[in-house]
């Protein structure tokens, strides 16, 4: 698979594995990621202008203002010929001021791919989610525990669970997905870029599906 020319969005619920997904494609392919939560996320905890803005609308579950999110992308795409969109777009505004960002260099979406998991298995696993503070790894206490008691593999850093990961967040999230996300579905599927992947199962059988849209 070459990486030239991919300009990819991952879609879904909260918690269905695109940040799982991204950052392993995003390893093996040699191809950006550009996840705007872990952009969020590192601006609250390094307390700049970005994150003191962003702050109360992540603990509530909801989303960042548009022009906010919309800047930040901009300035993440300048000059980058293949990405992946990990958390963005989340709104009709947002995939429209993408869309037009990216036909003005004539390098419109590739594809955009939707991984699809059942709200019951959302639950689960968002409340079962750990993240490494230090180097942004991702575990799951039920699904792919670290190796040693909730210890970063990667960097030896205990693990903490994200603030946003406490269940009536969750159910908040969700129903934000719902209202202002999901209707991106429809969007994409009448460009003719729509994919969808079941998100169920393991993270490699996961990825070989993902892998196997990409290879068309
Ligand atoms: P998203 O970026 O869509 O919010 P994440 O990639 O952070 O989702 O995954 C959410 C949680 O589910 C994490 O704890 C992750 O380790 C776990 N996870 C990811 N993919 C799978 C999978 N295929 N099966 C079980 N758990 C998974
Ligand atoms: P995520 O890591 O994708 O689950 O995002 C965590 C939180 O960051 C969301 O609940 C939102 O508050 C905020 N956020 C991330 N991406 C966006 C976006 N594209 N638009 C608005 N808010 C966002």
């Amino acid at each position: 698979m070459e990486n030239n020319g991919y300009r990819i969005v991952f879609l879904g619920p909260p918690g269905a594995g695109k940040g799982t997904q991204a950052s392993l494609l995003s390893e093996k392919y040699g191809i950006k990621k550009i996840s705007t939560g872990d952009i969020l996320r590192e601006a609250v905890r390094k307390g700049t202008e970005l994150g003191k803005k962003a702050k109360k609308y992540m603990d509530a579950g909801e989303l960042v203002p548009d022009d906010i999110i919309i800047g930040l992308i901009e300035e993440q795409i300048q000059g980058v010929d293949s990405f992946i969109l990990d958390g963005f777009p989340r709104t009709m505004k947002q995939a429209e001021a993408l869309d037009r960002l990216l036909s003005e260099r004539g390098k419109p979406l590739s594809h955009v791919i939707f991984v699809n998991v059942p709200d019951e298995e959302i639950v689960k696993r968002l409340t079962a989610r750990r993240v490494c503070p230090n180097c942004g790894a991702v575990y799951n206490m039920i699904y792919n525990p670290p190796k040693r008691d909730e210890i970063c593999d990667v960097c030896g850093t205990p693990l903490v669970q994200r603030s946003d990961d406490r269940e009536d967040v969750i159910r908040n999230r969700l129903k934000v997905y719902r209202e202002s996300t999901a209707p991106l579905i429809d969007y994409y599927r009448e460009k003719g870029i729509f994919y969808e992947v079941n998100g169920v199962g393991k993270v490699e059988e996961v990825l070989r599906r993902i892998e196997g849209v990409l290879r068309g």
